[in-house]
């Protein structure tokens, strides 16, 4: 096993790798730019370096200051997080060059995953379900891509090839939108990723998002640690997360399953990562995957009891996966509360000090976060600052437990979205399950909810 790792993120998934390296017995080295000096984990870890000033781009994505703290502090591995450098396979690549091993795919499977178009070539070639679409890149001519719109079916969606985080996608209703909308995606994609190839899908009316977490030895063994729904949504940015996904069969469940283990036993996947999916009627339609740790894998965490975290260093260790598909138990019902700083009514961000701060707790409730009394939170980064999640033997107890959690948070000083979970909670679509992706924005729509009633 590692000895000494290098967390290359922040906030607070950086506090859970560092969490997760201290009980497995591996010192810690943390990087942090001149706005993170108080970082929980910067004060907990074994070393510290700072790497930067506040930008994001000289800091947390600026691979040779990165390379070069790792270079002073000699650690085995660096684990990237999710987010900033994550998903980069000249990162991964460069990791390795210097000796130090990635915690995380190798460089190729992350080039593949990273590209949509190549990424759904692969899955479909895999046997995995794929949504109807251009299979490539749209063709140039205009008479192509209308005949192909119009034999796909309207609406259809216009997607970034390079795109991420719920960006460079446009829907087409009508055929006389589309050459437009096809070439503002193509310049907004070359603008934001860098690339301007887009493709297009059918654009499915009613979806919900559930996608599959496995994990990967790299030598041709593959286990799935069953689903997520995370179809609580705003601007295709996930909200709550829970598992499992509300009303699947369990035929639904081992087939898919199955698929999943399929192609990632296929491409001999190292690591952990995630299917996504878009579900309706019954059926499965990949969209992309993840080659990575997620936000939201501690719902998967509590209800199977594996720590993910610990998994994927066990795995870039060389360990064998310790265990087998059918030693999985799955057990209860998890529920994810993504707390961000911010407004809960305009989603402005609301950085600023901590100036009074109480988690919850109890038995089945986890609080990862990195916070405390008195913390500034940048106004730099992403405005998440915790995850409440709550476990308990079914979905109804999982929500109830919620409500109670988030009637005991205090976090005074900011703004947070905390009044807008408790009013997801208590929505009676919600209580129900099984919603689609549309259920937040439609929510949010409806005038007759008053927000402000509950603030
Ligand atoms: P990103 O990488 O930006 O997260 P995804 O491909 O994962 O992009 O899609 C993000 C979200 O966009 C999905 O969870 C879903 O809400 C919506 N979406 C993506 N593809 C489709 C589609 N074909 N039809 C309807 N909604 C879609």
């Amino acid at each position: 096993m590692f000895k000494k790792v290098l967390i290359a993120n922040r906030g607070e998934i950086a506090l859970r790798i560092h969490r997760a390296c201290k009980e497995m017995g591996i010192r810690t080295v943390a990087i942090y730019s001149q706005a993170d000096q108080d970082l929980m984990h910067v004060r907990l870890a074994d070393e510290a370096v700072c790497i930067g000033p506040a930008s994001s781009l000289h800091s947390y994505l600026n691979i040779p200051s990165i390379l070069s703290a790792a270079e002073i502090t000699h650690p085995d591995a660096i684990h990237p997080g999710y987010g900033f450098l994550s998903e980069n396979a000249a990162f991964s690549e460069q990791v390795e060059k210097s000796g130090f091993t990635f915690i995380g795919p190798t460089a190729d499977t992350i080039r593949l995953m990273g590209d949509k178009i190549t990424a759904i070539k692969l899955m479909s070639e895999a046997g995995i379900p794929c949504v109807p679409g251009s299979n490539g890149a749209v063709p140039s001519d205009p008479g192509a891509v209308t005949a192909l719109a119009d034999q796909i079916g309207y609406p259809v969606l216009i997607k970034a090839s390079g795109g991420g985080g719920g960006r460079g996608m446009r829907v087409v209703y009508q055929p006389h939108e589309l050459l437009e909308a096809i070439q503002t995606t193509q310049q907004e994609a070359q603008v934001a990723f860098n690339n301007d190839e887009v493709y297009m899908e059918k654009f499915l009316t009613q979806p919900r998002h559930i996608e599959i977490q496995i994990l990967g030895d790299g030598q041709g063994h593959a286990i799935a640690l069953g689903e997520r729904d995370c179809s609580s949504q705003r601007r295709h940015q996930k909200v709550i997360e829970e598992a499992p996904a509300p009303g699947l069969t369990d035929d639904e469940r081992t087939r898919i399953y199955e698929r999943c283990i399929q192609a990632a036993q296929e491409m001999h996947y190292r690591g952990a990562g995630t299917f996504e999916f878009l579900y309706q009627e019954g059926e499965f339609y990949f969209i992309e995957m993840n080659t990575r740790v997620q936000v939201e894998h501690p719902v998967t965490e509590m209800i199977t009891g594996i720590d993910i975290v610990k998994e994927q260093l066990r795995i870039a260790a060389g360990e064998p996966l310790s265990l087998n598909q059918q030693d999985l138990r799955f057990s209860g019902h998890a529920i994810e509360c993504r707390i961000n700083a911010e407004d809960p009514v305009t989603f402005m961000p609301s950085p600023g000090v901590i100036k009074g701060f109480h988690p919850p707790g109890g038995l089945g409730v986890r609080f990862d976060s990195h916070i405390y009394n008195e913390y500034r939170i940048p106004h730099q980064y992403d405005s998440m600052i915790a995850k409440l999640i709550c476990h308990d033997v079914d979905r109804q107890a999982a929500i109830q437990k919620m409500r109670n959690a988030l009637e005991e948070l205090i976090i005074e000083g900011v703004r947070t979205n905390v009044p807008l979970h408790q009013k997801i909670l208590s929505n009676p679509v919600f209580n129900q399950g099984g919603m689609t992706i549309h259920f937040l924005e439609n929510l949010l729509k409806n005038p007759e909810e008053d927000l402000d009633a509950i603030i």
